[in-house]
């Protein structure tokens, strides 16, 4: 076994070698003539030349050897249902919906929207349209209109593929009035519109002309296979909206081989887990993590993946763990916000079941602060392995990778950058690189690896402009976050470029102090933001949700605990105590409206917000309107 020392150098040093052996893992139609091609820098072309198609790894080229294992298990704890799909099945529904698309006139290059919740049709759905060399985006199913219309604009699909409706906490969530709503106004309307109706008793009436009921077309299409369309390398498989954050979310195109090549690589080097194994992500399918591994990654190597419809505490917060016994599962993904969710129960419920399959448990999307990272470690006697990415590079740019090398995991850390990344801290006066313990600007050198988004669809200015437009004197791709590295060479994400707190002429980052305040016993998550002062630049600001409401939690013990971690420097200059913070779908805090709301700005685009109570409780707090 080499060391992850050694592959990572090997990879930035022999980068061509390097991606040459791993594109071995994918099925070519046509082998690659070039590795890279980076004659026109930002822009990465990886496997040049290269014919594959993502459908046909993901699924035909196991049928051989697997066709019966069971490729797809949906277990839906909204509506009580659970269906299993071995290789073989999957590869008859896929092919099914492909002929179905096809009788709606859709080609290689169209664009698709699918608006669906976790639901078997959509896998099927995402796979047809890369069976065919359509262009997927499939949209959160929590959005609203307007979002989904800013979505439809930009894309132009020339199909949209929704449900009748959602579930969640057993309450349905209409989604066919939204689409509708979606297309009135959208100036690039689909021409048609395919609506599986789930039977949540919705009243659904169909456009004539443009609605096609899901189930009726598939009886009337012929069950015959339809052939997988060759694409190159670098045409774009997908486009995926960016979860809006910061407020502009922006279409990451992704490439067909480097993408391939990217997961297959990711699934033993990272997630230590190969063909007959079982995944279980808890993500929505409308996210880069659904896309990469509850999808591409686990087809492609040959696994089975359980897909979840439901939330992490119902029917209690045990039903996770319940799934991992059941259905052996080997790897678990899920999210911090998840585990801040678990946090407020009983911690007995982590070991009221069998885990002895569990390998690992692989959190991402938001800073895992420490004393939730060894919460659940702890909790579930297993490895929890904290990893960063976002949207636009699709698989992990900093984890422990122990597929290659099984270095120690460090609370509160993400490890280290991972193969293919030429990582750097760079501060932000001039780009040059930061020392150990120094915060700056997590950065990649160019090219990004194979996986990472080719550009924003159709707008490679933007793209070039929003990523790699940071430093004057450099051309490198900023990820907006701000990080550190240890003595260790352990590195640590402190939030984003623009959460960073100017305290008397000391930087901070919210994630600090937020994981200062969580370290008071009693207390589940919380959100810091700055607040600007006349004397000091700026001052934190904290809202805390209790683990138990009952337990009295005074401000004052908590900035005692901020001033035990971090110093006087990092007290808050107040704390109010919330029972909701304002997060995006995605469960990511919007520390960017609150603090808004703090200086008595306006909180700016919320069309992301998951729930506007918690907008509003903290303008309680804060005694605004
Ligand atoms: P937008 O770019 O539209 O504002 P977003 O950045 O929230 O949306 P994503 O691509 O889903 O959209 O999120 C990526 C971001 O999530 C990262 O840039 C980082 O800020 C945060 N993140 C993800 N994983 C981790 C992690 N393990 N530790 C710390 N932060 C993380
Ligand atoms: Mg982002």
């Amino acid at each position: 076994m080499s060391s992850y020392k050694e592959t990572h150098k090997r990879s930035i040093l022999e980068r061509e070698g390097f991606w040459a052996a791993e594109a071995k893992r994918i099925h070519w139609h046509k082998p690659f003539t070039r590795v890279l091609d980076y004659s026109r820098p930002p822009f990465a072309k990886w496997f040049v030349g290269g014919e594959t198609n993502l459908c046909h790894n993901a699924v035909d080229r196991h049928l051989k050897e697997r066709g019966d294992q069971k490729a797809l298990v949906w277990i839906s704890t909204e509506v009580e249902k659970t269906e299993t799909y071995t290789y073989k099945q999957l590869h008859a529904e896929v092919n099914r919906v492909a002929a179905m698309m096809q009788s709606l006139g859709l080609e290689r290059g169209d664009r698709v929207i699918i608006y669906m919740p976790n639901m078997p049709e959509a896998v099927f759905a995402i796979l047809a349209c890369a069976r065919l060399g359509a262009i997927h985006s499939v949209v959160f199913g929590g959005f609203a209109a307007a979002s989904l219309a800013a979505r439809i604009d930009d894309a132009k699909p020339k199909l949209m593929i929704t449900a009748d409706g959602g579930s969640r906490m057993g309450k349905v969530i209409p989604y066919k009035p939204l689409v509708d709503e979606s297309i009135r106004l959208a100036e690039h309307p689909p021409a048609k519109v395919l609506i599986f109706n789930r039977g949540l008793d919705l009243n659904m009436p169909l456009v004539s002309g443009r609605d096609v009921d899901w189930k009726d077309l598939y009886s009337k299409t012929a069950k015959e296979p339809v052939s997988c369309v060759w694409l190159e390398s670098s045409e774009p498989s997908y486009i995926l909206y960016t979860s809006g954050t910061t407020g502009k979310p922006k279409g990451v195109q992704r490439d067909v081989g480097g993408h391939a090549v990217a997961m297959a690589a990711s699934m033993p080097h990272i997630y230590c887990a190969g063909a007959g194994e079982t995944i279980f992500t808890t993500s929505d399918i409308g996210w880069a993590v659904g896309h990469s591994y509850i999808i591409y990654a686990p087809l492609i190597a040959g696994m089975t993946t359980i897909l979840y419809e439901g939330v992490p505490m119902r029917p209690d917060a045990g039903v996770w763990w319940k799934i991992v016994q059941d259905h052996k599962v080997n790897v678990m993904f899920s999210a911090p916000t998840a585990i801040r969710v678990l946090k407020k129960f009983d911690p007995a419920f982590l070991k009221q079941y069998d885990l002895a399959s569990l390998k690992h448990l692989f959190l991402a999307g938001e800073p895992l602060d420490e004393p939730t990272h060894a919460w659940i470690a702890e909790g579930l006697g297993k490895p929890v392995i904290d990893h960063y990415w976002q949207t636009e590079t699709g698989w992990p740019v900093l984890s422990a990778m122990h597929g290659i090398e099984k270095t120690a995991i460090k609370y509160g850390s993400p490890s280290f950058p991972v193969y293919g990344y030429d990582l750097k801290l760079l501060r932000e006066s001039d780009a040059s690189e930061a020392g150990a313990d120094e915060k700056a600007v997590v950065a990649i050198e160019p090219p990004l690896p194979p996986g990472s988004m080719s550009t924003i669809w159709g707008d490679d200015e933007r793209f070039v402009k929003t990523y790699f437009s940071t430093f004057s004197k450099k051309m490198v791709y900023s990820t907006f976050d701000w990080g550190i590295r240890d003595k260790d060479g352990y590195y640590f994400i402190l939030g984003r470029t623009d959460d960073v707190i100017n305290v008397a002429g000391h930087r901070l980052g919210t994630r600090e102090i937020e994981e200062a305040v969580n370290m008071h016993p009693n207390i589940a998550e919380c959100a810091v933001v700055g607040v600007a002062d006349q004397l000091k630049g700026q001052l934190p600001l904290a809202f805390a949700v209790l683990k138990d409401v009952a337990k009295k939690t005074t401000s004052q013990e908590v900035m005692d605990t901020v001033d035990k971690q971090l110093g006087a420097i990092g007290r808050p200059k107040a704390v109010h105590f919330v029972t909701l913070l304002p997060k995006t779908r995605s469960g990511k805090t919007l520390r960017r409206s609150i603090a808004a709301l703090a200086e008595g700005r306006d909180p700016g685009d919320l069309t992301t917000i998951e729930d506007p109570g918690a907008l509003q409780q903290i303008k309680d707090c804060l005694g605004v309107k």
